[in-house]
């Protein structure tokens, strides 16, 4: 009998992953995986077999693991959360009678906002600014519903070569809703090698650096800095 380990790796620094992750991995006599991220967990996957296809290859990524876990136990990675832009919902639209386990991850997110402080300590929302399944239109009307929702607003996927102007069209969304003086953090390579972080205001903000593999965070109406540390107040009284 086989099985699939749907498998969020965290944010790339092994020693961020669950010992469940870490479990299923040395169980696997397979993995699947996009190339860049079979890297990050190198040390796990010692000599065993890998199957890795490009960055567009999730479809047929994930027919290959379902095909293989008939018989073998596989783990298909994705960095951060598997569920969350990763590969678990497709492995279960596509899945047929083949035994699946999803094991969460320490998602982008959570990761950077850990490195900047605490942004994310009231109600917040994840968007991703990549249009290659979301029509542009509604990604800016979400981006806009949650800035006047006083949500804080983390931007995945913020910035690429094919669409470098979105980023700057969503804060001028997000500006309409809030003072200038808003804390705005990008983090690249959160928890892992190449760790940058550079802490804005709205009105400050410059998304040069900003890249693939960086992260925006925007804070809601009550968010601030305290000795450089980027704070939502849950509310509190000190
Ligand atoms: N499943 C992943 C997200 C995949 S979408 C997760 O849960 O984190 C890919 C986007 O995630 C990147 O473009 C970037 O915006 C963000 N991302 C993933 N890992 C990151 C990290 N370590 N640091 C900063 N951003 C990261």
């Amino acid at each position: 009998m086989g099985k699939l380990y749907v498998i969020g790796i965290g944010p790339g620094g092994l020693e961020h992953m669950t010992l469940k992750a870490v479990k299923a991995l040395e169980e696997s006599d397979v993995i699947v995986g996009y190339t860049k991220y079979i890297e990050f967990i190198k040390p796990l996957v010692k000599d065993k077999p890998v199957v890795s296809t490009g960055m567009r290859g999730e479809v047929e990524r994930c027919k290959e693991a379902l095909e293989l876990a008939k018989d073998k136990i596989v783990s298909i990675v994705s960095t951060g959360d598997a569920g969350i832009y990763g590969m678990a919902g497709l492995i279960l639209e596509m899945r047929k009678d083949e035994d699946v386990e999803i094991i969460p991850g320490v998602t982008a997110s959570s990761a950077a906002a850990s490195v900047v402080g605490a942004p994310l300590m009231h109600d917040n929302c994840n968007i991703s600014l990549s249009d290659l399944m979301t029509p542009y239109e509604l990604i800016k009307k979400r981006v806009e519903l949650a800035a006047e929702g006083d949500f804080i607003i983390s931007l995945y996927n913020p910035k690429s070569h094919g669409r470098p102007l979105y980023l700057q069209e969503c804060m001028d969304i997000i500006k309409k809703y809030r003072q200038g003086n808003t804390p705005v953090a990008v983090v690249k390579n959160a928890l892992r090698d190449g760790q940058e972080t550079t802490l804005f205001t709205i009105d400050t903000f410059d998304d040069s650096e900003v890249d693939m593999f960086s992260i925006v965070i925007i804070g809601n109406s009550r968010s601030f800095i305290k000795d450089g540390k980027f704070i939502t107040p849950r509310g509190y009284r000190v």
